[in-house]
C-alpha cells in the first residue's frame, strides 16, 4: 500500500493562498479585457469598479492571516493585520481595489477582536518590537478605523452606477461574511459600527482632539 502523500498545506492554509489569488486573478482579468478587448469591455464597463472592489474584498478577508505562511513573520503580525495593504493600493492609484481590500481587512480584524484570551497568538506583533500586549485590541480598532477612512475617501471618487455597484458588493460581502464565516457576530458588528461612526464623525468635523479633551476634563 502506498503511504499517504504528506500535504504541503492543509485546507485552512490553502484558503489563505486561494482567496488572495482569486482576488488577484479577478482584478487581472478585468484589466486584461480592458486592455486587449476594448470593444468587449464596453459591455461590462459599468461593472468595472464593482468587479475591482469585489476582487479587493475577496483578497482582503484572508490577507491578514497570510503571516501564517510568510517566513520570518509571527502570527498576528502588525504588518499584515493593518490597513497597510489598502493604503498601498490607494498610493498606487487603484482606488476600487483599495476600497475592497479595506472592507475585507476590516471584517477580518473585527473577528480578531474576540480571541479566547488576549495571550500568545492573539496578540499583535510588530517587527523588532515584538508583542504589543494589551495594546493589541487598540491596534486592531485603529486599523479598522483606518480601513473605513480609506473606504469613505474612495467612494466619492467613483461616479454614478459604479458607486452603487461598489456599495452593493460591500454590503453583500458583509452579509455573506457574517452569515457563513463568523458565527459570533455581536462584538465584531459592534466594533465595525463603532469604528465607522468614529471615522464618520471625525470626517464631519464633529469629533476632534479638543472635543475629546473637553469631554474628559
Ligand atoms: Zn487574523
Amino acid at each position: 500500500m502506498l503511504a499517504p502523500v504528506p500535504l504541503l498545506f492543509d485546507q485552512c492554509s490553502m484558503r489563505l493562498i486561494t482567496a488572495p489569488l482569486t482576488g488577484s486573478m479577478l482584478a487581472a482579468s478585468v484589466y486584461a479585457v480592458k486592455g486587449f478587448y476594448p470593444q468587449w469591455f464596453q459591455a461590462i464597463a459599468f461593472m468595472e469598479e464593482g468587479l475591482l472592489f469585489l476582487a479587493g474584498l475577496i483578497a482582503g478577508i484572508r490577507l491578514p492571516d497570510i503571516d501564517l505562511l510568510l517566513p520570518g513573520f509571527s502570527h498576528r503580525s502588525g504588518i499584515t493585520h493593518s490597513c497597510g495593504f489598502a493604503a498601498l493600493f490607494v498610493a498606487l492609484g487603484f482606488d476600487a481595489i483599495a476600497g475592497g481590500l479595506a472592507i475585507g481587512i476590516a471584517l477580518h480584524l473585527s473577528s480578531d477582536m474576540q480571541p479566547k484570551a488576549w495571550t500568545g497568538g492573539a496578540l499583535v506583533k510588530l517587527p523588532w518590537f515584538g508583542s504589543i500586549g494589551m495594546l493589541s485590541p487598540l491596534w486592531l480598532l485603529l486599523n479598522i478605523a483606518g480601513c473605513f477612512w480609506i473606504l469613505l475617501s474612495m467612494l466619492p471618487a467613483i461616479e454614478g452606477i459604479g458607486r452603487w455597484a461598489v456599495m452593493t458588493v460591500g454590503l453583500l460581502g458583509g452579509i455573506w461574511y457574517f452569515f457563513y464565516e463568523e458565527k459570533k457576530r455581536v462584538l465584531p458588528l459592534i466594533t465595525l459600527g463603532f469604528c465607522l461612526l468614529l471615522v464618520h464623525q471625525y470626517r464631519d468635523g464633529r469629533l476632534n482632539v479638543e472635543v475629546v479633551v473637553q469631554y474628559f476634563v
